[in-house]
């Protein structure tokens, strides 16, 4: 018999053993079957209401989140079934669920901003890695209050304002450590109603350091440039006020004019120069070069200045030595090293100038090396020094020395013609060649600089 039928027996039989009972009184037998049906009901009762508290246990274990097959009584067993399946699906929900918050969870920790959500009421649902990270949080910060995570005024003014007036709000904060950060707080609205309100945290450290770098660029260049200008201007003038009637007065004035156009010039060169180096579509014209020739070629730009003052260059350089390298630009920071060394030695000091496979310099450069640039080149390696006995740099001014514009003493720089750029260049010069670079120096004793450069 169908199971559904099951059910309707205890009231069929009860029905008909009435019936029955009350046609069979008269017999005697009725009474009998009376009481035979009504003890059928009741342990048919009893085994259903059993059943049934079985069945809501298994609802209950698998709302519990139970993942064992249901087991129910025989009269149930469909009930059954469809717990199992109703177990499965909710098993593979469940399962979609955890896949889906581990995805975002990765996501949101992927993000280079920092994410934190808060409730109504202002307190943490989620943070991400990078808030972690900006705030150094220890612990999750999951229901914590807001100021106790995102521990800076600005931020917690801009959470408040979009959680109290339902209004977008920005506002940029820095951090102990110097890091910049710019907060925007929008509030999550749902049927009209405030749910809470998301921050996401961008760093402008880097923005903003190179936003100064360029101011400071920009007011180094002007102020390079005005001063060589108004040298040639205040010459123009008094020669139109009178002076050119005065050809000694003139022939003065005509030389200081000729100096600061020839330092506007090279202050132009030394920009363009740069310029081009730090264009990222530089592309290194790689060639085998003999070491020897393009050190001499190099010295002929600074042998005029270096006899005036008296100076004795020595050159060591094996003249098989060869380096694969963008020859114009290793000229160009060669060339900068010597006319720095000419400019910084004074009269009757010595300038060397060595080459050979790194490492293998005596008596060179032996002093504290600080390394500017590490280099990442693979394979063998030569070294080319560039050494002299002049007034040498401070130990807190040697790295300094390779930033734009950053002379030790700019007095003596400008009165040597120097643009403040050079080492800069020498530095983006050996950068874009992915060679090391350094340098020592003794205080009035002497600089070497160094740098590699691939063998060829
Ligand atoms: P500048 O045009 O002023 O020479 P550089 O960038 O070439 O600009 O050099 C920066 C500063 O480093 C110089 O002003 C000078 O103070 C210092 N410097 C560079 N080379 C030497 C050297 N060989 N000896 C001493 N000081 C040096």
């Amino acid at each position: 018999m169908d199971r559904a039928w099951g059910w309707l027996l205890p009231v069929v039989f009860a029905g008909g053993g009435l019936a029955l009972s009350t046609f069979l009184e008269g017999t005697g037998l009725g009474l009998g079957l009376l009481v035979l049906a009504a003890g059928y009901s009741g342990a048919h009762l009893w085994l259903t209401a059993r059943g049934l508290r079985r069945v809501s246990e298994e609802v209950l274990a698998l709302a519990a989140g139970s993942s064992t097959r249901a087991n129910v009584p025989a009269p149930f067993r469909s009930l059954g079934v469809a717990l199992d399946e109703l177990g499965r699906w909710r098993g593979n929900q469940v399962a979609l669920l955890q896949s889906e918050q581990t995805r975002l969870a990765a996501l949101l920790d992927s993000v280079a901003a920092g994410i934190l959500v808060v409730d109504q009421q202002g307190r943490v649902v989620l943070a991400n890695r990078a808030l972690a990270e900006f705030f150094g949080l220890q612990a999750p910060p999951q229901g914590k209050r807001h100021p106790e995570v995102a521990r800076s005024a600005q931020a917690q003014e801009a959470i408040d304002l979009a959680l109290a007036q339902g209004v977008a709000a920005t506002r940029e904060l820095s951090l102990p450590g110097g890091r910049q950060l710019e907060v925007q707080a929008v509030p999550i609205r749902r049927d009209g109603q405030g749910q809470g309100v998301v921050a996401v945290f961008y760093d402008l450290t880097r923005i903003r350091r190179l936003e100064r770098m360029r101011k400071d660029f920009v007011a180094n260049v002007s102020h390079e440039l005005r001063t060589p200008l108004t040298a040639i201007k205040g010459c123009a003038e008094t020669l139109a006020d009178g002076a050119l009637h005065d050809p000694q007065t003139t022939a003065r004035f005509v030389k200081i004019i000729d100096d600061h156009a020839g330092r506007l010039t090279r202050l132009l060169d030394d920009l363009l120069n740069l310029a081009r180096l730090e264009a990222d579509q530089l592309e290194l014209q790689q060639e085998s070069c003999r070491v020897r020739g393009l050190v001499d070629a190099c010295l002929s730009a600074v042998a005029q200045t270096a006899a005036a003052k008296g100076l004795e260059i020595a050159v060591e350089i094996a003249p098989e030595l060869s380096a694969l390298c963008d020859r114009r630009l290793v000229e160009q920071g060669l060339i900068n090293l010597l006319d720095n060394a000419v400019k910084y030695t004074p009269e009757g000091g010595r300038i060397r100038v060595w080459a050979g496979a790194a490492g293998a310099a005596a008596g060179l450069g032996q002093t504290e090396r600080v390394e500017i640039l590490p280099g990442h080149g693979a394979g063998r390696r030569i070294e080319v020094l560039v050494a002299d006995t002049g007034i040498g740099i401070p130990g807190a001014d040697l790295r300094r020395v390779f930033e734009r514009f950053y002379r030790v003493d700019k007095g003596r720089s400008r009165a040597q013609g120097g643009t403040g750029l050079g080492l800069s260049i020498v530095r983006h010069v050996v950068e874009v060649h992915g060679e090391r670079l350094w340098v020592a120096s003794v205080l009035g004793q002497g600089t070497t600089f160094g740098f590699t450069l691939q063998s060829a």
